[in-house]
């Protein structure tokens, strides 16, 4: 039997369980503990159980009997139009970290149409393999014809770590792979590293609305895939010195087996580019509405820089959700981010801590944004940010 056990000669009904579940899957009718649907095995009431009344039973998963035979370190090498996207390249230099801690090899698989210059930028970044699969089936992502040719890769192959970016295709094809490879994936990461006792990756990434940080291994099912977010990790320097193996593969889907067809690629005008920004300045619910946002807009413009929102400042629907920095939105790193009536929730410190240079505007001393913040000012950020931009205007001659 596997689940949540209750043993009832041991429970006194004293609900100390209930308040605990994150998952409100608790209750108490009478004087029984009743586990509903919701419960997902966290263990959270058990701990909680002053009784010793609550035991968790999982089922046992069948491991993969030839954990042996999977070696090496793969990269997806996600590009668009042709430009590989730095987010891989970042991917790639923990890749190669990982490798040479285990002593294997590192893989790149480039798929495309015309991309054969990727493959050997891969090789420039740290593979030591490439597979490159060029072909028109593969010039705009689709899940179909790109899983099924990494799937069909790693079967042949049998990688023990297979990385891919967080970005919004990476999170998509990393799903549609490990479902067919009946693997686990650990979405979103932030840290990777070896057990050296066991080679097994250690994957790290926020969990409970960002409260903590869990550490998730993969030890019965290969390969461990994950997904890594943008800017977490800095993107190595090429070498282009560096010699390594390109071995050309077919696509597997002929076109008329791919159910998805792709009438025109339009990319939206003004779309931000968050990920890249060196310059961002951020506005959050202290903006006090949509238009609160034009001198945050009019700063970043001086500064070259992109605009960034909290989360609130998007619910409130001041701002378009691409814009929104944190655990649910972009993880960003830029040299300098300004942060404009942000209070430093968690979860946007979770997006954006690891920039260079914070600064904080916040009319509250105590706000938990000027704990990360390199440069705080109190005040009213509708007397700062005008005098701002105007300074660096005069001084930037813009
Ligand atoms: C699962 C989960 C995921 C989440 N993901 C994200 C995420 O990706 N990104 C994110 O941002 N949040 C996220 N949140 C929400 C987060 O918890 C906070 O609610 C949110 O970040 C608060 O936004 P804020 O700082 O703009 O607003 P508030 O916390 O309300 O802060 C507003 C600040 O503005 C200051 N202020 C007000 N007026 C002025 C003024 N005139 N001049 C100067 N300062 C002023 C105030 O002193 C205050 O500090 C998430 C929450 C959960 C539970």
């Amino acid at each position: 039997m596997s689940g949540l056990i209750v043993l009832a000669e041991r429970c006194t009904a004293c609900g100390s369980c209930l308040g605990v579940c994150p998952f409100g899957a608790l209750s108490l009718e009478g004087d029984t503990i009743v586990v509903g649907e919701q419960c997902n095995l966290c263990g959270a009431c058990v701990d909680a159980c002053p009784s010793e009344a609550l035991r968790v039973e999982r089922p046992e998963a069948e491991a993969e009997p030839d954990q042996a035979t999977y070696r090496g370190v793969w990269v997806w090498v996600e590009q668009f139009q042709g430009r590989a996207c730095t987010i891989s390249w970042e991917m790639m230099g923990q890749g190669r970290r990982l490798a040479n801690e285990l002593g294997v090899a590192l893989t790149a698989c480039v798929l495309g149409h015309d991309v054969g210059h990727i493959a050997r930028e891969a090789i420039a970044y740290g593979a030591d393999r490439v597979f490159l699969v060029d072909d028109p089936t593969l010039a705009v992502y689709r899940t179909d014809p790109y899983a099924a040719v990494l799937v069909h890769l790693v079967r042949e192959y049998r990688p023990e770590i297979f990385l891919l970016g967080a970005s919004a295709r990476g999170r998509d094809l990393a799903g549609a792979v490990a479902t067919d490879l009946h693997t686990g994936l650990t979405a979103d990461c932030t840290g990777l590293d070896i057990d050296p006792e066991t080679r097994l990756l250690r994957q790290t990434r926020p969990a409970f609305g960002g409260n903590i940080m869990a550490t998730i291994i993969c030890p019965k099912h290969r390969p461990q895939m994950a997904t890594v977010r943008h800017r977490v990790f800095e993107v190595p320097p090429a070498d282009e010195s560096r010699s390594g193996q390109i071995v050309r593969v077919p696509a597997i889907l002929p076109e008329e087996r791919i159910a998805c067809r792709v009438a025109d690629f339009v990319l939206e005008s003004g779309q931000v580019n968050l990920a890249d920004a060196r310059i961002i300045v951020t506005g959050g619910r202290g903006v006090g509405g949509p238009e609160g946002f034009d001198p945050i807009r009019e700063l970043a413009e001086v500064l070259g820089g992109a605009v960034g929102a909290s989360r609130a400042a998007v619910d409130a629907g001041w701002i378009p959700y691409a814009h929104q920095v944190g655990q649910t939105g972009r993880t960003v790193k830029p040299d300098l981010y300004i942060a404009c009536g942000v209070s430093g929730a968690i979860q946007h410190l979770a997006g954006m801590q690891t920039s260079k240079v914070i600064v904080a505007i916040n009319k509250d001393p105590e706000a938990p944004i000027f704990n990360v913040a390199t440069y705080g000012i109190v005040g009213d950020l509708f007397q700062i940010v005008p005098a701002l931009t105007a300074e660096f205007r005069r001084r930037l001659g813009r």
